[in-house]
């Protein structure tokens, strides 16, 4: 069975490829190398190409004979898709209606795909439920929210069946050490704090400190991207066994605090976090947590990785590992 992985040398893809490719999946591993990496490349074949040409999407399917694919090919800051929305709708739009318009050419039917809780927007509630009212506001939720709308519509059309995987905070590394998070500029917490424990970021600071939140730091679901890789498989196998399309959030139903992960992370690395404080980001929310019944029942998903310890030492064993090789 060969399964084309879009994005497949970026953070969450290169994770995923890695957990196929132990469960006996050919992988061909999709990737303009834009923002993805290289170094992430764990195996597969590997086929350069860029979801803009509709030309080289064609060549990678039908020339590799793919059964199904999952997408994780997509531009992710949330605070640049404010700045430059058309690049975030442009981009992330086009590359995915190219890809779907391809995959029902070569009549390909199985999707998974890479997306958010900022589809959500505000919470009503937390945790969130799948059933959720959808209300994205800013123009990267935007994207992930459309693409949800199109392969509904395209299921209901053309037989498309997906599973569409709403990621809560994605972070750790993989535990084996091979893997981890590369991304440039870094925004994310727990690499921006690590990185300045290493200097390789000048400042660390703290994004809003009057959250209506217990200690006045905004609240995340850390969920580690080994599970959330593994997430995929359990997505893919279930569409090709039973194939029906859902909707599921992948997070742990539990929150941190950005002071309690700046806790966490000086109780592990044993080193002080001197952080400066600033004003809250655009669109930040005071609180984000999911869900998890629905992955537990549907896909029959464990976490294994994914609590506050693990991810934090998988990801400080990759950053350090990464600053001594540069
Ligand atoms: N955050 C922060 N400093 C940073 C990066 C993030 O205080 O350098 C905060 C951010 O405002 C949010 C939380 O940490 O409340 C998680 O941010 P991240 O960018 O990792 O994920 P998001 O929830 O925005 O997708």
């Amino acid at each position: 069975m060969k399964i084309l992985v879009a994005g497949g040398a970026g953070y969450i893809g290169s994770h995923t490829t890695k957990e196929l490719i132990k469960e006996g999946f050919e992988v061909v591993v999709f990737d303009n190398f834009s923002t993805g990496k290289k170094e992430l490349l764990v195996g597969g074949e590997l086929f350069e190409g860029d979801l803009m040409h509709k030309e080289s999407i064609k060549k990678a399917l039908w020339s590799k004979n793919i059964e199904a694919v999952l997408h994780f090919a997509s531009l992710i800051q949330v605070g640049e898709s404010y700045a430059d929305p058309r690049k975030y709708y442009t981009h992330n739009l086009i590359t995915s209606l190219n890809l779907l318009d391809v995959m029902l050419e070569a009549g390909v039917k199985y999707f998974v795909f890479s997306s958010s809780a900022a589809v959500y927007g505000e919470p009503l509630q937390n945790p969130i439920p799948e059933s959720h009212p959808l209300n994205p506001f800013n123009p990267y939720g935007q994207t992930k929210f459309f693409v949800e709308k199109v392969i509904q519509d395209y299921e209901r059309a053309y037989g498309l069946k997906f599973i569409s995987l709403r990621y809560f905070n994605a972070a750790g590394a993989d535990p084996e050490g091979h893997l981890g998070e590369l991304h440039d500029p870094e925004t994310h917490l727990i690499p921006n704090i690590l990185l300045f424990l290493l200097g390789k970021k000048r400042k660390f600071e703290i994004f809003g400190k009057d959250f209506p939140t217990k200690d006045g730091t905004a609240v995340r679901d850390y969920i580690h991207v080994t599970d959330l890789a593994k997430a995929h498989v359990l997505s893919l196998k279930k569409l090709l066994k039973s194939p029906q399309s859902e909707f599921i959030n992948l997070g742990t139903n539990k929150g941190y605090s950005v002071l309690e992960i700046i806790n966490k992370t000086e109780e592990i690395t044993g080193e002080k976090v001197l952080y400066t404080e600033s004003p809250r980001r655009e669109g930040d929310v005071p609180v984000l947590l999911a869900s998890k019944e629905k992955a537990e029942k549907i896909l029959g998903w464990k976490l294994y990785h994914s609590n506050i310890e693990t991810i934090i030492e998988t990801a400080w064993n990759w950053h350090r590992k990464c600053a001594k090789s540069m």
